[in-house]
């Protein structure tokens, strides 16, 4: 986890040192706004959802020294942890137990495991990746007064505070709401998510996106995503999710 407090240069557009070092005082310094917020609200650990004190920041101490990130790759994109055991049920917390606050953790896991270089051959990222614009995928509005909001716009706004790359979260709107495909088939998958997104209207799409999500299975919801903003001018697309099911 070192790492993860020393850079997160990767995705670091050329000329870009001045928000490098506004981002390290960012971290040593809580604006009074959010040390409030955290006196009202304690955040909880991440992956065992104790109270955090003190500094401690996403994880604590404990859990931050037996942590292990990967990188897990999957087509055009990576995520930093298997859908299994602490990550599973740190994943399932924060998608349904109003736990938004391990978005801060989740974005640090993700940078940090982009910094790790064993991918295969072939990749090319994400060194490579310079995306314009952060995309998390939208949930229908019903999910969302259900939950009080979207876990994957949570984690791709911490993401762009790391990165310092803007993160537009009206870009694309869910316009049906779809069954919880975790219980189909990949076939039912596909057809679940079809026509499900469309795009703000009169929109300008960048032309370099990164998807942001929470889990990775067949990638039928980010290919349909994809689909709709390729066919509205994006150019290449990029995605990344916590957690790979494996
Ligand atoms: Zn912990």
């Amino acid at each position: 986890m070192k790492r993860i407090k020393q850079s997160c240069g990767l995705f670091f557009r050329a000329g870009d040192k001045e928000n490098r070092s506004k981002g390290r005082e960012e971290k040593t310094k809580l604006p009074w706004g959010e040390r409030l917020r955290r006196w009202l609200y304690p955040a909880h650990c991440a992956l065992c959802d104790g109270l955090l004190s003190g500094r401690e920041k996403g994880l604590c101490a404990s859990c931050r020294r037996r942590v292990q990130i990967s990188c897990l790759c999957f087509e055009n994109g990576f995520a930093p942890f298997p859908y299994r055991g602490v990550y599973r049920d740190a994943v399932r917390r924060f998608k349904y137990s109003g736990r938004a606050e391990y978005a801060v953790f989740f974005a640090e896991a993700i940078v940090c495991a982009a910094q790790k270089s064993v991918l295969p051959p072939g990749y090319g990222f994400p060194r490579s990746w310079r995306p314009d614009v952060l995309v998390p995928v939208p949930i229908h509005r019903s999910r969302f007064r259900e939950r009080g909001y979207n876990q994957a716009e949570e984690l791709a706004r911490e993401l762009g505070r790391l990165l310092h790359i803007p993160c537009d979260t009206k870009l694309v709107v869910r316009i049906r709401d779809t069954r919880p495909q975790n219980a189909l088939t990949p076939e039912q998958r596909k057809e679940n998510v079809k026509h499900a997104f469309a795009v703000k209207k009169h929109a300008s799409i960048p032309a370099r996106v990164l998807l942001v999500d929470d889990i990775y299975t067949t990638g039928s919801t980010l290919k349909e995503l994809e689909k709709v903003l390729c066919g509205c001018g994006a150019r290449e697309i990029y995605r990344v999710c916590i957690c790979l099911a494996v």
